[in-house]
């Protein structure tokens, strides 16, 4: 028997602004919505569950990681309930669900406990860096003495293996809750996997066929990319950037640096802008998280250029500040928005895609069966 919770409408109604009460099922906004497919048929079926109580129904869908917030829907309901507003807050509630720490679950019910959190890992990271530098050499830029590699290599490495396993534990959990039936041969799942999650995560397609606005897709892109990039060169190629060695201009490993950062500049620009002038539906409400996300990547491209300038202009100390600075801002941009708030979505995304064509495969062979 289906569990019903009387509250599950005002639990979600923390996570977003939208009016689902109002909501009479016309389907109107399945009708019109890009990305909506027979057998699976949202974002009214998503709004009924809510409506109904029906938290288990809710929390094993997939549709609502397979809408990419367009808004169209929401231009089209007749009775104002914003059915995309209503989908976005059912992602964050998605999100608090597959994460069994209870991290998730307390940053978006509250602003002040991830700036909290925010303000204490940042803190954390500077007071480390306090205690563990080395000599502060004011004669030259000399990054290697100030804080020798070795050391951020090791946070590097702790931090990713930390991320991962979060971020794959939330990932195992939303198979559990979302794949129903397992009756599919090992070498479907390995062929699925390369035929959703690897194109999806690296095109970011589905967002270009919702959106049919090219620029919304490019930007969302330079964002991705970007913050691949950078978190490459971070963890992979730290010895490369944490140098004392002044590149010249024309250096691919400078030339790379900063294409990186003017992708996430202009990427977060524009999102920032966006939200500020709530120009589209999509932009017209913005959670907490969503500027804390933006903020932070925001920050942290600024003081990483800040230390590629101040290097080259000879500034030891300035350097070293921006260096510790940018460094406390990594830290919670990595440890808080990765696995538990506004960039989960970039994992649970191709993932649901692949869980979805799972349980489409499941089905099939189901009635193969029974045929
Ligand atoms: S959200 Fe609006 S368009 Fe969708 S079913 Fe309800 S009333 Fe109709
Ligand atoms: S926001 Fe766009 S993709 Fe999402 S349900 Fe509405 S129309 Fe579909």
């Amino acid at each position: 028997m289906a569990k019903v919770n009387p509250k599950l409408i005002d639990e979600l109604k923390e996570l977003g602004a939208f009016d689902i009460s109002a909501c009479y099922s016309c389907g109107v906004c399945t009708a019109t919505c890009p990305l909506a497919q027979e057998g699976h048929e949202f974002p009214r079926k998503i709004i009924r569950y809510a409506i109904l109580g029906l938290e288990d129904k809710l929390i094993s869908s997939t549709e609502p990681w397979l809408c990419y917030y367009c808004g169209e829907c929401t231009q089209s309901c007749p009775r104002g309930a914003d059915p995309a507003g209503f989908m976005m807050a059912v992602r964050r509630y998605l999100t608090t669900h597959y994460d069994f720490t209870g991290f998730s679950r307390r940053f978006y019910r509250s602003k002040v406990v991830e700036l909290i959190s925010t303000i204490l890992l940042f803190t954390v990271t500077v007071l480390s860096i306090y205690l563990v530098h080395g000599p502060i050499i004011l004669t030259r830029v000399d990054l290697d003495s100030f804080l020798p590699p070795h050391i951020v290599e090791l946070g590097d490495i702790v931090i990713l293996v930390v991320l991962s396993a979060l971020l794959l534990t939330n990932v195992y959990r939303m198979y559990r809750l979302t794949v129903m039936a397992r009756n599919i041969p090992f070498t479907a799942y390995i062929k699925e996997f390369v035929r959703t999650v690897v194109p999806h995560f690296l095109t970011q397609i589905r967002m270009l066929k919702c959106n049919r606005n090219t620029l919304n897709w490019i930007m969302h892109i330079l964002i991705v990319y970007g913050y691949a990039t950078i978190f490459i060169f971070v963890v992979v190629f730290l010895d490369l950037f944490q140098t004392n060695v002044l590149y010249p201009i024309y250096s691919p490993i400078r030339l790379g640096g900063y294409i990186a950062s003017a992708a996430l500049l202009i990427g977060a620009g524009y999102a920032i802008y966006g939200r500020l002038r709530k120009d589209t539906v999509m932009r017209q409400y913005s959670h907490s998280t969503d500027w804390f996300f933006l903020t932070l990547l925001y920050l942290v491209v600024i003081t990483g250029v800040l230390i590629d300038a101040f290097k080259y202009m000879g500034l030891p100390m300035e350097t070293y500040i921006a260096y510790t600075v940018h460094l406390g801002l990594v830290t919670p941009l990595l440890v808080l928005e990765v696995p538990f708030a506004k960039w989960s979505h970039l994992a649970y995304r191709p993932f649901a895609i692949y869980f979805t064509r799972l349980n489409d495969l499941s089905k099939a062979r189901t009635v193969q069966v029974t045929a």
